[in-house]
Parts: C-alpha cells; sequence; structure tokens
C-alpha cells in the first residue's frame, strides 16, 4: 500500500489517499499544539508513540467489539485505516474532573465521579470548538439522533475497555477525547486515534501526569512521559 495525493495535513497528522478509495494512509508528525493552535511545539519521537498506542489500543477494542478504523501499521509513522467521513463533534468522556470540565464548573481537579460523563464540542476550529449537546448537533446536521445513540453507546464501551486495560499498568483514565465517522455504507466506526494527546493518564501511585498536559502546561519532561506511558502499554498488552 503507497501514499498518494496528500488529502489534508492536520496539526498532528497528515491524511494521504491511497490506490484504493476505502482507505486512506495517516502519517503520524511530532508536531503539538494546545489551545486551537496558539501553542506550538515539537515532542520528539511522539508520532513514533502515538501511532503505534492508537493502532494497539484500537486492535484491543476491535477484540471486544468496537468496530474502528484500523487496517494495518504500515511503519514507525505510517497507517492504513478505512476512509470515513467524519462525524464533526468530539466526544470527550471523563472520569475524573480535569482541564475545561474544572474551569467551567469551578472545581478542583482530581475529583472522582460516581458514572462518567459524555460531551460534545462541535469540530470547528473557526469557532473554537464549541460545546454542544446531542439536540444541537441534530439541529446543526452533524449526525442524526441514531448516529448519535450509536456514538454514545461506542464511546462507554470504550471507556470501559480503556479503563480496565490502564488500570492493569498502573494508570488512571481521567478522560479523553473520541472521533467517529462513517464509512461507505453509514456504519459508525471509530477513527482518528487514541493517545497521550487525545487522552489524560495519570500514574495510579502518584498522580503524576503522562500525557500532554506536560506540553500545555509547561511541566517538563514531556517526551519522558510519552516514553513512560508507552513502556506501560507495552508491558500489559
Ligand atoms: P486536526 O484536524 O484536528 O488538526 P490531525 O492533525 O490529527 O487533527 O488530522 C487528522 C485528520 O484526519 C482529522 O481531521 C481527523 O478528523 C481525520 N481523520 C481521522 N481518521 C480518519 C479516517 N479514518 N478517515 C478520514 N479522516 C480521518
Ligand atoms: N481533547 C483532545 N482534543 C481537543 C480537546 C480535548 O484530544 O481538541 C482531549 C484532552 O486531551 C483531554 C480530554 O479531551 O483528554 C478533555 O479535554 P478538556 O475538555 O478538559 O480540554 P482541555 O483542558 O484539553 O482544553
Amino acid at each position: 500500500m503507497e501514499k498518494r495525493e496528500q488529502l489534508y495535513e492536520g496539526k498532528a497528522k497528515k491524511v494521504f489517499l491511497t490506490d484504493d478509495p476505502e482507505l486512506l494512509i495517516v502519517s503520524y508528525k511530532d508536531d503539538a499544539t494546545a489551545f486551537n493552535g496558539q501553542k506550538r511545539g515539537t515532542i520528539v519521537g511522539k508520532g513514533v508513540i502515538n501511532n503505534r498506542m492508537s493502532n494497539m489500543l484500537m486492535q484491543m477494542l476491535e477484540k471486544a467489539g468496537i468496530p474502528t478504523h484500523f487496517v494495518e501499521e504500515l511503519d514507525d509513522r505510517n497507517t492504513v485505516v478505512k476512509k470515513v467521513s467524519i462525524v464533526p463533534l468530539e466526544v470527550i468522556i471523563r472520569n475524573i474532573s480535569a482541564g475545561s470540565f474544572s474551569k467551567r464548573y469551578g472545581v478542583e481537579e482530581g475529583i472522582v465521579f460516581d458514572e462518567p460523563t459524555i460531551e460534545f464540542s462541535y469540530k470547528c476550529d473557526e469557532l473554537d470548538d464549541p460545546l454542544l449537546n446531542a439536540y444541537h448537533a441534530i439541529a446543526l446536521k452533524l449526525a442524526t439522533r441514531e448516529e448519535i445513540e450509536t456514538i454514545k453507546k461506542l464511546a462507554f464501551a470504550v471507556n470501559e475497555q480503556l479503563k480496565a486495560f490502564w488500570l492493569k499498568s498502573g494508570v488512571t483514565l481521567v478522560d479523553f477525547k473520541l472521533e467517529f465517522g462513517r464509512l461507505s455504507d453509514g456504519t459508525i466506526v471509530l477513527a482518528d486515534e487514541i493517545s497521550p494527546d487525545t487522552c489524560r493518564f495519570w500514574d495510579s501511585e502518584t498522580g503524576e501526569k503522562l500525557d500532554k498536559d506536560r506540553f500545555r502546561r509547561d511541566l517538563g519532561g514531556v517526551e519522558e512521559a510519552y516514553a513512560e506511558i508507552m513502556k506501560r502499554l507495552s508491558e500489559t498488552i
């Protein structure tokens, strides 16, 4: 499988067409951005880690019956995925308060919820990804009611699988963002990536942050944190 024309260059990945109209190649970069692109930098080796981690986790989810876009890892940074039409929603699941949840509701980080929460943001850089609810998403024709029901069910199922997995590696899954897409027949599948760029991971013993918050908040040890979380994954899977 070879790359043809570049379809898109995003903040963290490039997306290429292939000879097969149903397949794409995603190529993971070391570029890091935060606060909707206002903060920019490089995390050396991030692309390799995110590619590997996302592929390993998606294969684990597939085994648990969750459909994903994953097809085949080509090399360190490149993966073949099923082409989808992305549902323009950032689907965020939270198990513990942190980040924008803590800010919005004026609560400390680290409150363990009795039940996970789900929220949606409209994936639109110009509008700064505004928060919206399912009714808004339907009104804006971003997804149908049925699609949203499917997405919710899959997102909570992903949370149960990932939470249990990371617990075994001594990592607390605080929150994460998912994206879903439609295959050509309309089937909803998990797309994009699952990585330290899109999840908050805290060391279960020490509470140390092992994710992109180290970059966002200038905590230092960014590369080391990505390497550590990858090591935990490799040791557990
Ligand atoms: P961003 O667009 O936020 O800068 P990336 O740099 O990660 O993000 O770019 C990857 C782009 O590819 C995203 O817009 C994402 O929605 C899209 N994408 C992810 N998986 C697929 C897929 N299977 N088919 C089509 N597009 C996808
Ligand atoms: N997230 C993401 N992309 C975004 C926004 C959030 O991957 O554009 C992830 C983020 O890494 C975290 C979760 O979604 O794991 C919740 O993020 P939050 O809403 O707290 O926003 P943030 O504090 O990152 O601005």
